[in-house]
């Protein structure tokens, strides 16, 4: 069965595929670097939430409690972000969980398997859901200037990267206004690295993997996108000074606090 066309749904998809062609603009994803995941359930009708299987079930590693028949949008593995943007369903699939929250099935459009980070994606919304947050999207991406940054033991310390960045260029505190978190390597796709993750998805939006690349959470695609994207520009500040020969100065504390209170961050 095909599936019908809906409305919210395509923007959906064309927004993840605007998404993916600006990370391949920026340089952020080479080959198949990088993976999305949005969960559509709210965008789907009835019938599309029960479309039949296209592909067999899948098991997954842990029980996702708070995802039971939920749907999900996300990037194909070892797909090119370049050819998610051209061909967003072809290098895409939604995939629906089943109502015991152990494995997934694909049921549109194209039997294109998923991310082999979809486990990390999945724990990390149902960490957020089981919280209460409305959280609708997982973006992964590798942001040259900042994951070079990871490589500089001080910068790993908690809040001295994010605190850096800050003091660039307002707008980034107000635009990512909970900070950097920076999570220590782990393996790619491993458990490990989703775990240490969700510790600090209380405190941040955005996290680094040290020597790897950014993660963000959040309602909205683009938002999260322009976070990542936001750092990078403090990121660029940083190095451009660097370059010309000197430390730049940053913004001062009391700088810094007076933007927190005049836009009522947190
Ligand atoms: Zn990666």
């Amino acid at each position: 069965m095909k599936r019908m066309k809906n409305d919210r749904l395509e923007s959906q998809i064309a927004q993840v595929a605007e998404v993916a062609g600006y990370l391949w603009q920026r340089g952020w994803a080479e080959r198949n670097g990088g993976n999305i995941s949005v969960n559509v359930t709210d965008l789907l009708t009835e019938s599309e939430k029960a479309l039949p299987a296209i592909s067999e079930s899948y098991a997954l590693p842990k029980t996702m409690k708070w995802l039971k028949g939920n749907c999900f949008l996300v990037t194909g593995t070892n797909r090119r972000m370049r050819y998610v943007a051209s061909q967003p369903m072809e290098n895409m699939a939604i995939i629906r969980i089943d109502n015991a929250g152990d494995t997934y099935e694909i049921i549109a459009d194209n039997p294109v398997r998923p991310t082999s980070e979809l486990p990390s994606h999945l724990s990390m919304h149902d960490y957020l859901k089981g919280q209460g947050i409305d959280n609708k999207v997982v973006l992964h991406t590798h942001p040259t200037d900042l994951v070079a940054m990871t490589h500089y033991r001080p910068f790993l310390q908690p809040d001295v990267l994010g605190k850096l960045l800050w003091s660039m260029i307002p707008e980034t505190r107000v635009i990512v206004p909970k900070g950097l978190g920076i999570v220590p390597y782990e393996l790619p796709g491993s458990m490990a690295l989703a775990d240490a993750t969700i510790q600090l998805l209380d405190r941040y939006d955005v996290v680094m993997w040290e020597k790897h690349g950014a993660l963000a959470v959040g309602s909205d695609v683009i938002e999260c996108f322009d976070m990542i994207d936001t750092l990078s520009k403090s990121a660029q500040i940083y190095l451009q000074a660097r370059a010309m020969g000197f430390e730049p100065e940053g913004m001062t504390e009391a700088q810094s606090e007076e933007l927190r209170k005049a836009f009522h961050l947190c």
